[in-house]
């Protein structure tokens, strides 16, 4: 039997009057949100907007936020933050494994940081690898767990700006690869324009606004649609 269309359009998250305070200081203030299944979304706003508390929450690592609204994630979700979080006194292939077992699983590890660009370096410890392969190995590590849904806090924002640019090649060619939803949290307005195909702007605890990036999408710094784009946020 043909899935009903709603099965078909269902978001991947979906989010209604979701709540934050912090000592009576309202972070989120009613958060509607919707994410399709397999979108690129990026998220912008200022230092201390609540970026990373409705991360968290969407996440499911916020107790407090749970019971403020309706929250619906999938359950695959990884998340990959600013630093890599590689544990320093495990190898690097084994920090991708983490808590998965066998064969099967290493052999998915080994193709992951192939994936990434870190093949031969699956021996290495964390404290051998640059900030941009960490990164890598940390992506190689949620690609494992074959997320449905790959939330990023400022993933890119202690690289320097080459190694960046890198990442977000290899970023997109992951997402284009693999499909998950990904919600890129970023303060980095051209890097939300160039890899998300939607940026939303958190300000005063609400979704201030909500930008669809059409095509022809600036892939690029240099391409002149950037300017076009930025003069809309
Ligand atoms: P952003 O990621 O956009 O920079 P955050 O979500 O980290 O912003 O923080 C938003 C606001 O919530 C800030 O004012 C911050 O101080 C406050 N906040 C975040 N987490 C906590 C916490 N655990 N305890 C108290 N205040 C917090
Ligand atoms: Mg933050």
């Amino acid at each position: 039997m043909a899935p009903h269309a709603e099965q078909l359009t269902r978001p991947a998250v979906q989010l209604r009057g979701l709540t934050r305070s912090f000592d009576g200081h309202t972070v989120l203030d009613g958060i509607d949100l919707d994410l399709p299944a397999g979108q690129f979304t990026a998220l912008l706003g200022h230092s201390g907007s609540g970026k990373s508390t409705l991360l968290r929450a969407v996440a499911g690592l916020d107790h407090e936020v749970a019971g403020s609204g309706q929250l619906t994630a999938p359950s695959r979700v990884s998340v990959v933050f600013q630093d890599s979080r590689l544990l320093p006194w495990q190898r690097v292939l084994d920090n991708v494994l983490l808590g998965l077992d066998g064969k099967e699983a290493e052999r998915r590890g080994r193709a992951a940081l192939a994936e990434v660009g870190l093949a031969g370096r699956e021996r290495a410890w964390p404290n051998e690898l640059s900030g941009g392969e960490a990164q890598r190995a940390a992506l190689a590590r949620s690609l494992v767990r074959e997320p449905e849904l790959l939330l990023a806090d400022e993933p890119f924002g202690a690289l320097d700006a080459l190694t960046r640019i890198r990442m977000h090649t290899l970023l997109r060619e992951l997402w284009e690869r693999h499909r998950p939803s990904v919600l890129l949290v970023t303060h980095d307005v051209d890097e939300a324009i160039v890899l998300a195909d939607r940026v939303l702007v958190l300000d005063e605890g609400r979704i201030g606004l909500d930008l669809t990036i059409d095509r022809p999408h600036p892939r690029s710094y240099r391409d002149p649609l950037l300017g076009e784009y930025r003069e809309r946020l």
